[in-house]
């Protein structure tokens, strides 16, 4: 059984706190944000906020911190990047200054009240990014709704199985609900994806929640795990199910490039229908390039797919896992080097049509 894990699992050594939802050293700051006890509690009465992500440094850093005066005990930060992180809903704003290589949450103000006495205490930024409910805005891309469940899902009380699927809940038995959604979506997206991912891969996907976990999900051949912890505050995220599910179905051989192994993760989350207002195929600052991974590989996939090369996905797919990828194949495939292609993709915004 080939091993398929999130590539950044690789850099674990030296990015502790990163997960599948790392980029080369950098946390996702948006997730990191939403993870925080304070943004959830704003986002429980305001869940539709607009997200701004800036990486600010030197004099805009300090600017940024003069408008901020409960966040003077970072004022003597210097020579630092920091995410700036705000949402933005009704007049009701919350804002999250994040240490860029942690995640660590330095300063969160939310004008929205919050019941706990203690100062923001540091959490641990754990969270793939792992966006999604499948109701969310539709992206430009056509993408599937996602199916009702054509097979039964049968659960017991710790474990719920499916054709295609069986989710083991037995170190979460508060999570059965989650589980119960969780082998839907896996039953109800794992042909498709197998299909797109022109995989050979007959195996039952085995889906088990565990304690403990740093990440929303992580995958080893056919077993994905899923973070209890993160599933109990972000029940709806099913998106990062399938995310994973994409990568049972790669199949690559170790050493693939993690921008394009997560990039096509991601990729066929949106394609499948997975996306929502904060996560969809997009570049922005939190992930500006197309060597970024995620959401912002994904929107440089679907630019080239829809403009030029239809079957890009499959035959990058081949290639990788043939250990065979080379940057020099999107020349083949789409007629263009990929620095070009990326330039084009950059200035129309990734998208093909205005
Ligand atoms: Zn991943």
């Amino acid at each position: 059984m080939s091993l398929t894990r999130c590539a950044s699992l690789v850099l674990l050594a030296a990015v502790l706190m990163l997960g599948c939802a790392s980029n080369g050293g950098h946390v996702d700051p948006v997730n990191a944000t939403r993870a925080l006890p304070q943004i959830q509690s704003y986002l429980a009465e305001h869940p539709n906020p607009k997200i701004t992500v800036a990486l600010l440094t030197g004099d805009q850093l300090s600017a940024k911190l003069a408008e901020y005066p409960a966040c003077a005990s970072i004022k003597n930060i210097k020579n630092q990047s920091l995410y700036f992180v705000s949402f933005e809903e009704n007049q009701a704003t919350a804002i999250v200054l994040l240490e860029p290589s942690t995640g660590q949450p330095l300063c969160i103000i939310s004008n929205n009240p919050v019941p706990t006495q203690n100062p923001p205490t540091p959490v641990a930024t754990t969270i793939a990014p792992s966006p999604t409910k499948p109701t969310a805005t539709p992206t430009a891309t056509p993408s599937p709704t996602p199916a009702p469940a054509v097979n039964p899902v049968r659960c017991t009380a710790i474990q719920c199985a499916t054709t295609a699927c069986t989710v083991d809940f037995s170190a979460a038995p508060n999570l059965a609900d989650e589980a119960q959604k969780a082998a839907e979506t896996c039953e109800d997206n794992a042909a498709k994806i197998k299909r797109k991912m022109q995989s050979d891969n007959h195996e039952i996907i085995q889906i088990k929640f565990q304690q403990g976990m740093q990440y929303a999900g992580q995958t080893t051949g056919n077993l994905i795990e899923l973070s209890a912890a993160y599933f109990a505050r972000q029940p709806d995220d099913l998106g990062a199910i399938v995310h994973e599910m994409a990568h049972v179905y790669q199949g690559y051989p170790s050493g693939q490039p993690s921008w394009l192994t997560e990039g096509i993760a991601d990729y066929i989350r949106y394609w499948a229908g997975y996306n929502n207002s904060w996560s969809y195929a997009h570049c922005a600052a939190a992930l500006p390039n197309y060597t970024s991974g995620y959401w912002c590989s994904a929107a440089f996939l679907q630019f080239v797919e829809e403009k030029y090369d239809s079957n890009l996905i499959p035959q990058l797919n081949a290639a990788l896992r043939q250990n065979k990828y080379d940057d020099k194949l999107f020349q083949e495939y789409a007629g263009k080097p990929v620095d070009q292609l990326w330039q084009e993709c950059r200035q129309n915004n990734c998208k093909t049509t205005s």
